[in-house]
């Protein structure tokens, strides 16, 4: 590469129509010695290089007025023009732009983002070989097919070779890089394992430790108001009647995260399972929900899948239940659960449909958070965990869960699951 001090009988116009795009490419020209001018886009880099020739032009692919193929084109068909090295700018998103490089007769890409080596590596390449392309005949063009269109080549043979080095460099360069994030990815995704498992320890332990002293409290505060009925006033009964309420409701949270944090150190046990049957199950389990009310249960066709039949009884039950609670207040419930295939032929998509209370979506992002409710424990009772442990059981099928619903009009979830081929 030249030294700083001869650099200084280059100029190379610079043609970018992003300011601090071009301010870091002044930067670190100018330390290195070069000359430089700016244009904003391949108009102005024409009208520049009419009333001065630059020794080299550094141009950005995307532009307004003209872009850089366009400006490429231009030099490259002007006699006066056509021996001035064009390097192009520009993140390779689609591999038609390698072609379009060569059609408009480029002499090198450079990929961004790029390093200040590298940028510096290529110029230089260009420049120390800019004299050898005096010597080049000038070629008879190429028709080649590419990406279903037909292009036009007549760069000569040093201007092929660099463009496609400079990406095929770039293309090696990419992949390298591509291969230390995957070593990364994986070491943190271990890591993130790790703490996971241990956040599931520690998670499990602490729930199970105040189960202890909870029972306590629950225990001894009726305890109390059986004893003593005499001691206590009416009010103070029924404090600790509250008190006793309180923790029972704790106990029933700390059990629904216990058997959360279980599910992600529980081990799925995969084999055929007959929905139709778990689900008819289900339902009779569920049938106290229904005395009293007029409930239309409606079972579509459900096909037999891949799963863990405990687990997959706990979804239904958890999602049936909160199908019945929030159409209690319906004079008429309909629930309705089904099946529809699903885009990928491997799974299936099963629903459960109701008509009751709804959510509004703006909050459906939180829907299956642990402790997350859309609705007042006045309205409607509940612990939130319900839905989590839906949606890891889920998961951990490698299906897919999510809702739509509308405020008093009813909610439908949906999940995926592996069909049993
Ligand atoms: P829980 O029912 O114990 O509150 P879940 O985790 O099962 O906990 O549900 C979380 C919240 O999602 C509920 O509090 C409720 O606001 C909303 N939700 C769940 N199922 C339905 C449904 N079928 N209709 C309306 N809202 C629902």
């Amino acid at each position: 590469m030249k030294t700083d001090s001869t650099n200084n009988d280059v100029e190379i116009l610079i043609v970018e129509d992003s300011p601090t795009q071009a301010e870091q490419l002044k930067y670190i020209l100018e330390q290195h010695g070069y000359r430089y001018s700016v244009a904003r886009n391949g108009k102005e880099a024409l009208a520049s290089i009419g009333r001065r020739l630059p020794t080299l032009v550094v141009s950005d692919v995307m532009m307004p007025e003209m872009g850089a193929y366009e400006l490429c084109h231009e030099i490259k068909r002007h006699e006066r023009f056509k021996k001035i090295p064009v390097i192009l700018l520009t993140s390779l998103t689609d591999p038609t732009e390698v072609v379009k490089g060569l059609e408009s007769g480029a002499d090198s890409f450079i990929f961004k983002p790029y390093d200040e080596g590298y940028l510096l590596a290529r110029i230089g390449y260009i420049l120390a070989n800019r004299h050898l392309r005096e010597s080049e005949s000038p070629q008879m063009g190429v028709e080649i097919f590419f990406a279903g269109r037909k292009f036009f080549i007549t760069s000569d043979r040093l201007q092929i070779l660099n463009l496609l080095l400079s990406t095929y460099e770039a293309a090696v360069q990419k992949n390298r890089e591509l291969s230390v994030t995957q070593d990364k990815l994986k070491q943190l995704n271990d890591d993130l394992e790790s703490a996971n498992k241990e956040l599931e320890a520690f998670s499990y332990s602490v729930s199970h430790d105040l189960r202890a002293p909870l029972r306590h409290i629950d225990g001894f505060s009726q305890l109390l108001v059986k004893e003593c009925p005499d001691q206590l006033p009416p009010k103070a009964q029924d404090l600790l009647r509250k008190v006793s309420e309180r923790a029972n409701f704790m106990g029933r949270l700390i059990d629904d995260l216990l058997n959360f944090s279980r599910l992600g150190r529980q081990p799925v046990d995969k084999r055929p399972v007959i929905l139709t049957e778990l689900v008819r199950q289900v339902l009779e389990e569920l049938a106290p929900e229904r005395e009293g009310r007029e409930v239309e249960v409606r079972v579509g066709e459900l096909p037999d899948c891949m799963g863990d039949a405990i687990l997959l009884k706990q979804v239904f039950v958890n999602l049936l239940s909160n199908a019945f609670k929030f159409t209690r207040k319906k004079e008429r419930a309909i629930i309705e659960i089904g099946s529809e295939p699903d885009e990928n032929p491997a799974e299936f998509l099963c629903f459960i449909r109701d008509n009751g209370a709804g959510f509004d979506m703006e909050f459906a992002g939180k829907l299956f958070g642990v402790f997350q409710r859309m609705h007042r424990a006045t309205e409607f009772e509940g612990t939130g965990v319900g839905l989590s442990i839906v949606q890891r059981i889920i998961h951990r099928h490698g299906g897919r869960i999510w809702a739509e619903a509308k405020i008093d009009h009813g909610a439908t979830f949906y999940f995926t699951l592996p069909h049993n081929l």
